[in-house]
């Protein structure tokens, strides 16, 4: 078998200096691209290039080490002083200090699940930002208790989901309760920008859905 090439980054030290936690792992990766010369390497149009991992998929290291780190992930949007925000990467050592494949986030050594909910919290915490955006702009609030908020698709001509805080009036059972429907018979068929277009609607009905959620657990918790 003929083990995949590839070539080396180079390694920037300075780049997560806020997170002690990386600047390890990234120390850990320069010592582990060190001690490569024992590993077979390829000579490929005159360029030196190093075997990849032979342990892990996801692993961007290569040659001979026993630290395993993914390419980070970063957001797209730098802060004011230029600096990528919550980088992420994976993370495993086969040696003396062994540990199974982590998620390095957040300065954290997260399991899979550990990090979906960090990553549910930040979705919260990012429609609350748009929140302070909508108060600078004047944008009228959410109005839970009132609105239906609605999901159509390009090219259907109804809504695919709607939903509404709806009051039971029965006198026996009086009770309120989020009301979720699809208008009948509604499809669509989506090219890419279509698609683009109904996951920007749904990600703009998710924080109205979850005002619907907390309204309902405020007029529950208030009987
Ligand atoms: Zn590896």
């Amino acid at each position: 078998m003929i083990a995949q090439a590839t070539t080396i980054p180079p390694l920037d030290l300075t780049r997560y200096g806020k997170s002690p936690f990386v600047v390890d792992a990234v120390h850990h990766v320069a010592k582990s691209a060190d001690a490569l010369p024992a590993h077979p390497t390829l000579q490929v149009r005159g360029h030196l290039v190093r075997t990849a991992c032979g342990k892990y998929g996801w692993c961007a290291e290569s040659g001979n080490h026993s630290m395993h780190a993914s390419a980070y992930v970063e957001a797209p949007t730098p802060d004011g002083y230029g600096d990528c925000v919550l980088p992420a990467n994976i993370m495993a050592e086969d040696e003396a200090a062994a540990f199974a494949p982590t998620i390095g986030f957040l300065d954290l050594d997260l399991t899979p699940a550990q990090t979906r909910v960090r990553c549910a919290e930040l979705r919260v915490h990012l429609e609350k930002v748009e929140g302070l955006a909508d108060k600078v702009d004047g944008r009228a609030p959410l109005e839970p208790a009132t609105d239906c908020y609605a999901v159509t698709a390009p090219g259907a001509t109804g809504a695919l989901l709607s939903a509404e805080i709806f009051r039971s009036d029965d006198e026996d059972n009086p009770r309120s309760v989020i009301a979720v429907w699809s208008q009948p018979g509604e499809a669509a068929d989506l090219d890419v920008a279509g698609a683009d277009q109904l996951i920007a609607d749904l990600e703009q009905f998710l924080p109205r859905l979850r005002a619907l959620r907390n309204h309902l657990a405020t007029v529950e918790a208030g009987k």
